[in-house]
């Protein structure tokens, strides 16, 4: 700093460059959008509550707060709405903190605090809350009262880290931990935390070396009519064969594809190969079937979603009359509006349309109607227990019926006895899927299976109705 005590032009020029200097370093330390400290100041501050917290033997709280579906309304509400959120957010943010605290915008829509001098876990935990109190007021954006929530992530210093890296880091796992739970939660990172992550880590270096490498298989899970005589379709369940560690669930590895984006990539595979395999099929004569793909709410939020789905189809010569798209209730509630143009664009295009796992999700019955669906399946759990819950069977009934008035087929999933096969026949429900009339299997072996019933021909009642046309 120049010296601007002088009271001659060289003073004046000196407080000038000094103000410009204070400018500057505000400029390089601070976010333009908020005015609050940016990544680089908070770091600094970071060094230094570690070093002041060994000094005096005191513990500090490090938070990182990330906005839940703010993608979605920069997506749908443009960019100015979304920095106009961001603006609102911080200013109501700024005010949590004490001076010695420090509240930051890391960039995007995460958030960051120092919180100095907790005693521990419990100041921390009355800080979250005082968070999530703030974010519940409505913030009115271009006229729309948007209600925001948010996942945090939180880590005390020194009992998780005595380093501002690994600080960092623990605040950003304990933060998508958060997310993970169902977002608009608080979440305090943990060693098990840490151990999750280099799996997960782990596996999704081994997916995409295995989407390279070819190591993935679909299978084929028939659908019958509800007499089980006539089959419709099959569901193709993904199956992971890893080299070294055998056969892998997709519950193990769907969820990690879908946090990182590759589970695009394995879509793109699952719709390829069906193609692939719809076209053996046919050739063999099992003609008259829709293979169900699942579809991840991360492929069917993308703008090109249909396109993408086209080109595939076009690119393997078969018709999208062939392909029946299951979409989940999560997919199609984050934005109702958007879901439904995008489904009755899909369903334009020839896909036939079906809402899977029904029931779990937060969806009700009176979405339905607004839904262009074609079919509803009702969720495996309401099946499971259909002999021994009768809240189970109310469900169900309620599902097939109120289905049945929308003009909406029902299949049943997860169909196990004889007695959920005769329940189901009795409430008239439409279809049915499971490992009583048929395990999930591999291509050639459904081939042969199904295939057989049409060579053996009137030995087999399915042999007729699978090659009526
Ligand atoms: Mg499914």
């Amino acid at each position: 700093m120049l010296d601007d005590r002088r009271k001659d032009e060289f003073g004046l020029l000196a407080y000038y460059f000094n103000q410009a200097e204070h400018k500057l370093k505000h400029l390089a330390l601070h976010d333009s959008l908020t005015g609050l400290p940016n990544r680089l100041l908070f770091q600094d501050r970071l060094q230094q509550a570690v070093a002041m917290a060994k000094r005096h033997d005191h513990k500090f709280a490090v938070f990182f707060m990330d906005l839940d579906n703010f993608k979605i309304i920069n997506d749908t509400m443009g960019h100015e709405a979304g920095d106009e959120l961001l603006k609102e957010v911080a200013l109501r943010l700024a005010g949590t903190g004490r001076k010695m605290d420090t509240v930051a915008r890391l960039g995007g829509d995460e958030f960051a605090f120092i919180i100095n001098k907790v005693d521990g876990i419990e100041d921390a935990v009355s800080f979250a809350r005082r968070l999530n109190q703030l974010l519940k007021t409505p913030i009115t954006v271009n006229g729309h009262n948007i209600n925001m929530g948010s996942s945090i992530g939180v880590t005390i210093c020194p009992d998780d880290a005595d380093n501002s890296e690994e600080l960092l880091r623990n605040a950003d796992i304990a933060m998508y931990q958060a997310k993970d739970n169902g977002r608009n939660t608080t979440c305090f990172f943990t060693r098990e935390m840490n151990v999750r992550l280099q799996q997960n880590k782990e596996i999704l270096t081994d997916l995409a070396e295995s989407l390279l490498q070819g190591h993935f298989e679909l299978y084929y899970q028939p659908l019958f009519t509800i007499d089980h005589k006539t089959l419709v379709g099959a569901e193709a369940l993904i199956r992971w064969h890893h080299p070294e560690k055998g056969m892998i669930p997709p519950d193990k590895f769907i969820a990690v594809a879908e946090q990182s984006g590759l589970i695009n990539e394995l879509g793109d595979w699952v719709l390829a190969q069906a193609c692939r395999e719809i076209k053996t099929f046919v050739n063999v004569g099992i003609v008259d079937i829709k293979v169900a793909i699942n579809i991840s709410p991360v492929q069917f939020r993308r703008k090109d979603f249909l396109q993408h789905m086209l080109l595939i189809l076009e690119q393997h010569d078969v018709s999208s009359n062939f392909i029946e798209l299951e979409i989940t209730e999560g997919a199609v509630m984050d934005n109702v509006d958007q879901a439904i143009d995008m489904m009755k664009a899909l369903h334009d295009a020839g896909f036939q349309l079906a809402m899977d796992d029904f029931g779990t999700g937060y969806s009700s019955l009176s979405y339905l109607k607004r839904f262009p669906i074609q079919k509803v399946k009702i969720d495996r759990s309401f099946i499971t227990d259909l002999e021994n819950d009768d809240d189970s069977k109310s469900i169900a009934t309620a599902i097939i019926q109120m289905s049945h008035s929308l003009g909406l087929d029902v299949l049943a999933e997860g169909v196990e006895t004889e007695a959920q096969l005769q329940y189901l026949q009795g409430e008239k429900c439409d279809y049915v899927q499971g490992y009583y009339t048929g395990r999930p299997m591999p291509a050639s072996q459904f081939i042969e299976k199904f295939r057989r019933a049409k060579d053996t021909s009137l030995a087999n009642e399915t042999a007729v109705s699978i090659i009526t046309t």
